[in-house]
């Protein structure tokens, strides 16, 4: 596999990290999953201005625009080969003695590389089972960092009870995302999602769908819902770059809708598909 570290492209068993990267120390980074649809990066432009909006928020100095990243991770993906799958790219704040404060001189540490990916297809036709769990996660959610373990911790609980994802709530009036999903409710006939605040990424893939229900002719709701919402919504759903459009049909042991994935629900994941080859959200 060949790896993109800072400018090079080099094999995978050179791209070695150094102990004190303030990535592996402290999480002290941010990353985007990119996915690549028939050899062609989905989403590109949105992705990187999402990069860039988590390297400010930290503080970390790399400028996406002074740099050809764009063309690298094109050349990264065609030496891979990679026609169905996703590019990880992580930077971090680099590497510096450990010691909390951001340091002066360290440069930021760059790696992208490509990870396998399938279409989650069986899943999207029977509808996934989740579970609902606290979000005991940190106030910056907006930012994409390398701090996973809140994430981890909840997606390992539903892997636990067999469930796909695990619905976070701060308290029941207030459904957030998911573990690595965003999660939206239909109810007579409105999309209904967290608005885009600390307390959730704002998903590529949530803006994506606003864009697709403006294109259908979906009322699309920013709103806060509660637990007792999102248990009674006639659909739900998740969103994610590789989730793409997840209807769900099981919270815990309740039954959403009909307990077949709902008619909005299927119908953004077929429009989803329509645009893949020419769509840009702006
Ligand atoms: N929320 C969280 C916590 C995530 O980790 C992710 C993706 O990894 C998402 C939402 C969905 O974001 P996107 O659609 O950009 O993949």
């Amino acid at each position: 596999m060949i790896i993109l570290k800072n400018n090079q492209l080099v094999q995978r068993e050179e791209a070695i990290i150094d102990m004190e990267d303030r990535g592996f120390q402290f999480g002290d980074g941010v990353y985007e999953v990119i996915r690549i649809y028939e050899g062609k990066f989905f989403l590109m432009n949105e992705h990187l201005e999402r990069l860039q909006y988590s390297l400010t928020e930290t503080g970390i100095e790399f400028d996406i625009k002074k740099g050809k990243l764009a063309e690298q991770l094109e050349d990264l993906a065609e030496k891979n080969q990679i026609d169905d799958g996703a590019i990880y790219i992580q930077i971090t704040r680099g590497i510096a003695p450990r010691s909390h404060p951001y340091p002066t001189e360290a440069i930021p540490t760059l790696m992208a590389y490509p990870i396998p990916i399938s279409r989650p297809i069986k899943l999207q036709e029977s509808g996934a089972k989740v579970i609902l769990e606290e979000d005991v996660r940190w106030l910056r959610c907006d930012i994409k960092s390398l701090n996973l373990l809140g994430n981890v911790m909840a997606k390992q609980t539903a892997k636990e009870a067999e469930a796909f994802e695990a619905i976070l709530y701060r308290n029941p009036e207030h459904v957030t995302e998911g573990s690595s999903t965003n999660v939206f409710i239909v109810k007579d006939g409105k999309v209904i999602t967290h608005p885009a605040n600390n307390f959730i990424l704002n998903g590529i893939t949530r803006r994506y769908i606003h864009h697709l229900s403006n294109q259908l002719g979906i009322t699309f709701e920013e709103d806060v819902f509660s637990v007792d919402e999102l248990l009674n919504a006639d659909e739900v759903f998740l969103a994610s770059t590789t989730s793409e459009v997840m209807p769900v049909t099981q919270i815990d042991d309740y039954t959403i809708g009909n307990g077949e994935p709902g008619s909005i629900s299927r119908k953004l994941l077929d429009e989803f598909f329509k645009h893949v080859d020419t769509d840009q959200i702006r």
